[in-house]
């Protein structure tokens, strides 16, 4: 008998967080390696928040808290929901996670019978389809591509959608390509939705904060209030506040639902750390005021490496809305071969022959479901980001 699960056979370990580990091991070797892989911010948890944190070990916040999260931080979030999207949840309709990853796999795992389709845009973040599986369900997986700016079409959501389908997840501006619906595109989906009343929808607005030039990021139930009694809506303090180690995440929705994922919380990980719910709850309450300079700071490097990477030789790299990440086709590179030798059959071969001949970590398309491409994330300094991009311009000038 096999020690292993067979649904853990169905699943395969996260692409990004093995492409940083391998980047991290050729600088260990002492390689030269810029690693534009890793989906989090390139600089440190600001000032306040940190001390929040202290503040909270010294006061003693070192126990067990309730399962899904301190009242305090719930009526943070709460506050939080209402000022930024228009949105009104009582304590009893907010959970806080480890992670927005918990957050996600809370709600599949409380919903999800055998068979149960799940709706997910590609390219997608690496997690959504390998949750679905882990929960018992079917992703089933809708080609956006290059021309729609990878945004999901009414059209084929509607096409997707089956008496089967139990959630549509949504995620605007988008890991991994930074593409975000405004109200108009996002309208036209949540149409489409309210055709099929047994569709819920699991948010993900973890990049909210990271909106560029005439970009409004809107949510779901925002758009639509009539799918308020059907919608997820999930953030976190990990991007737009720098805390992706503190592991802290949200969501807002219907009592039932939330209370179904206290449920999986209590008897899996139990609260999220405490120190780390009172360092949020200073995040949310806080000032707020570092969150549009960033937000510029990000923009100035997405026009930067869009045109750098568009200068390159076989790269098509569209101008995204928001995030910190791009996606540009290299269908113009597939069929050669690098300098080193390799062929360039798949964007795997291209990412690998990349890392290996000029030291740039980025990561394959087909690991967001859509090729060939290849994701950069751009939350490195502006020096990093120019040399990374001139070594990406030399290797493809250099393919034949
Ligand atoms: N959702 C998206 C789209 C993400 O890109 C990430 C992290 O990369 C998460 C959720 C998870 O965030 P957290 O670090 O809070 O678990």
């Amino acid at each position: 008998m096999s020690l292993l699960s067979a649904t853990l056979s169905t699943i395969k370990p996260s692409p990004t967080i093995s492409i940083t580990t391998r980047a991290g091991e050729l600088k260990a070797e002492g390689r030269d390696i810029i690693s534009l892989s890793a989906g989090e911010p390139d600089f440190d948890t600001p000032d306040h928040i940190k001390a929040a944190g202290i503040a909270a070990i010294e006061a003693g916040h070192t126990r067990y808290t309730p399962p899904d999260g301190i009242p305090e931080l719930k009526d943070a979030i709460a506050a939080k929901f209402a000022r930024d999207n228009g949105l009104n949840y009582t304590r009893a309709q907010i959970s806080v996670g480890t992670g927005g990853k918990q957050v996600l796999f809370n709600a599949l795992k409380a919903t999800l019978n055998p068979g149960d389709e799940v709706v997910i845009p590609a390219p997608y973040w690496v997690s959504y389809p390998d949750m679905v599986l882990l929960c018992g369900g079917v992703p089933v997986v809708v080609e956006t591509g290059i021309e729609t700016g990878y945004r999901l079409t009414p059209e084929a959501l509607e096409a997707a959608i089956t008496p089967r389908t139990k959630w549509l997840i949504f995620n605007s501006p988008s890991n991994p390509t930074g593409a975000g619906y405004d109200w108009q595109s996002l309208k036209a989906l949540t149409d489409v939705l309210l055709r099929h009343p047994h569709v819920w929808v699991l948010s993900d607005d973890m990049y909210e904060h990271l909106a560029f030039g005439d970009f409004k990021f809107c949510t779901p139930a925002e758009v639509e209030p009539q799918l308020y009694d059907r919608t997820l809506t999930t953030n976190g303090v990990s991007k737009a506040y720098a805390m992706t180690g503190w592991r802290i995440g949200y969501a807002g929705g219907p009592e039932e639902l939330i209370r179904a994922m206290r449920k999986v919380q209590s008897q899996t990980t139990s609260n999220p750390c405490s120190v780390s719910q009172w360092a949020a709850l200073e995040a949310l309450n806080g000032t707020q005021d570092f969150l549009a300079p960033n937000a510029r700071m990000f923009e100035a490097r997405r026009d930067a490496v869009v045109s750098a990477l568009n200068a390159c030789p076989g790269i098509d790299c569209p101008v995204p809305e928001g995030a910190f990440y791009v996606y540009p086709s290299i269908a113009g590179c597939i069929g050669k071969t690098s300098k080193g030798g390799t062929r360039i059959d798949t964007d795997e071969a291209f990412v690998t022959a990349l890392l290996e001949e000029t030291g740039v970590a980025v990561v394959h398309g087909a690991a967001f479901g859509t090729s060939p491409a290849f994701r950069v994330s751009y939350a490195a300094s502006d020096a990093a980001l120019k040399e990374a991009c001139a070594r990406i311009k030399a290797f493809c000038e250099g393919l034949t």
